[in-house]
């Protein structure tokens, strides 16, 4: 039996055999889901008899699924929505990285333990550090106070933002957000606030980095009402989405010429950061790069 990875990249085939090893992504909805490619680029760079699929695992079937992990023998799995706070009750072993998010990412089978962890902070830092972002002693705005938002008010931190503002829809959700890093290593201030002071041109000219990480733009090509104009002209616009095109939130930044990125290259690091828990190695990260931009519709990135 063998797989055929892409289109664009037929000729390079995974042998499945009595000896290949498993790993894979749990999800609901999960087919839309760009892990496959990229683990399954990295198990043919590196020439493994391995290979990651996408399990569609809907909620209530998720314990069952996890309990599965060890008896099946996969090496590990990725969560993504709508799973990633649910099996915080359900792993027992856990990283200090995802009780501080309060999510779980990654599940890895230690010999038939699973140890829950969460990369999303760390690759979205790697991410940012990719982009030579100066935030030392400035000021992040966050968007968004879901399990996204708290991995980007983790990385920006450690990158040494003094203050970090999370505005949300719901203010009372960004408020609960910003006590539960209270003592967050970094910044000095970590504020909540609504929606509407996107419009606030004081706050918004102050920002070095402004990040979306809701789903707004995601399904439709509206993004609530910002001041894209008071941002100076260094500010980053770093939406956690990623899409072939640019997303609503980063056009307006765009256009005015600033800086904008979206989350490909979050999803990149994260990945490989999972890939070394599942499999004990370095990832092959031009390898998964390609083969997310390939999915992406995008020229790979030369480097
Ligand atoms: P979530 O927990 O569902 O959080 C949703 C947040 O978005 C909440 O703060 C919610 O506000 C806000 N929101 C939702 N719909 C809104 C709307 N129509 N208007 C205003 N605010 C709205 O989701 P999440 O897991 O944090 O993920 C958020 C996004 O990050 C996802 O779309 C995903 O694509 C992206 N993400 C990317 C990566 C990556 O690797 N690049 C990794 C993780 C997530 P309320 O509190 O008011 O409901």
């Amino acid at each position: 039996m063998s797989i055929r990875r892409s289109a664009a990249s037929a000729s390079r085939r995974i042998a499945i055999d009595g000896s290949t090893r498993f790993a894979a992504v749990f999800g609901d909805p999960v087919a839309h889901s760009l892990s496959p490619a990229m683990h399954n680029a990295a198990y043919a760079a590196l020439k493994l008899n391995r290979v990651y699929i996408a399990c569609h695992v809907t909620p209530d079937r998720l314990p069952d699924a996890l309990r599965a992990i060890p008896a099946l023998g996969l090496l590990g799995v990725n969560l993504t929505v709508p799973h990633k706070q649910a099996a915080l009750k359900i792993v027992r072993r856990l990283s200090a990285e995802a009780r501080l998010l309060g999510a779980i990412n990654s599940v890895v089978n230690r010999g038939g333990m699973l140890y829950g962890d969460n990369t999303d902070a760390r690759g979205l830092e790697l991410a940012l550090r990719e982009l030579d972002l100066a935030l030392r002693g400035r000021l992040a705005i966050v968007i968004g106070a879901g399990g996204a938002a708290a991995a980007a008010i983790v990385a920006v931190a450690r990158l040494r933002a003094a203050r970090i503002v999370i505005v949300n829809r719901t203010r009372a959700r960004a408020e609960r957000l910003a006590r539960r890093f209270a003592r967050l290593p970094g910044p000095d201030q970590i504020h909540a606030a609504g929606l509407d002071e996107l419009r606030d041109p004081a706050l918004m000219g102050a920002a070095a980095i402004v990040m979306n990480a809701t789903p707004m733009g995601l399904k439709t090509a509206r993004f609530v009402s910002l001041d894209y104009r008071a941002t100076g002209r260094d500010c980053l616009f770093y939406d956690l989405i990623y899409a072939p095109r640019l997303t609503p939130f980063l056009k307006p930044a765009a256009a005015l010429g600033r800086p904008v990125a979206d989350g490909a290259a979050m999803l990149l690091h994260q990945g490989a950061l999972a890939f070394r828990l599942f499999n004990g190695m370095p990832a092959p990260i031009p390898a998964m790069r390609s083969a997310l931009m390939e999915q992406l519709g995008r020229a790979p990135r030369r480097r």
